[in-house]
């Protein structure tokens, strides 16, 4: 890929290009042709992402290896993890349910830790990592499935509608997501076009 070619942004809503500058913290960039927003400039630098996703990484660990709801039914009780609740819902029959939960809760988040510690970790070290443009676009499409947080609040919710009928308590492993979630959302928000830039 040439210097030009890098340096060139295409607009996800109309697909007109222009030339990519590095923004200025605080501002925007929008597409000339249907003032869509083309990236912003961001305040967090790439050791900030980086802490971030290391951080990310060892909350989403808790948070699969940890209860996420424990349930006390008249003096039973029974407490599950997220992979425990994925198998359930295979077990019960539910398998659609089972499966797009374990693409969007476990295998998308794991990627998307993994790919951008891999690009991260060398760009911090001031290398470029091997296949560096391929994680990036596959970060990108990574980026559309992870949905940490929805399987978070369908927690939330079980939890409400539980609450007459079992003594149900969030475990720390629901904390730990929540955590997660959060960060995803810190890190997602910093986009993707700041790697790039490391390049030059
Ligand atoms: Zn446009």
């Amino acid at each position: 890929m040439s210097r030009e070619q890098d340096s060139l942004v295409v607009c996800e809503q109309c697909g007109s290009a222009h030339r990519w500058l590095p923004l200025a913290h605080g501002t925007i960039a929008r597409c000339t042709r249907c003032d869509a927003v083309l990236g912003r400039g961001h305040r967090l630098a790439l050791r900030s992402i980086l802490a971030l996703t290391i951080t990310a990484a060892i909350a989403f660990l808790i948070g699969i290896s940890s209860d996420v709801l424990s349930l006390d039914m008249r003096g039973v009780a029974k407490a599950t993890t997220l992979p425990g609740a994925i198998s359930a819902s295979w077990s019960g029959g539910q398998e659609i349910v089972a499966v797009v939960a374990a693409i969007t809760a476990l295998i998308a988040p794991a990627l998307f830790i993994a790919l951008r510690l891999y690009v991260l970790v060398p760009l911090a070290a001031g290398r470029t990592p091997r296949g560096f443009a391929f994680c990036v676009r596959t970060l990108h499409h990574v980026g559309r499935w992870n949905m940490v947080e929805v399987f978070t609040i369908g927690v939330l919710l079980s939890l409400v509608r539980l609450a007459g009928l079992a003594d149900a308590v969030p475990g720390p492993g629901l904390f730990a997501l929540g955590a997660v979630t959060m960060l995803f959302a810190a890190i997602e928000s910093a986009g993707l076009k700041h790697l790039w830039w490391q390049l030059r």
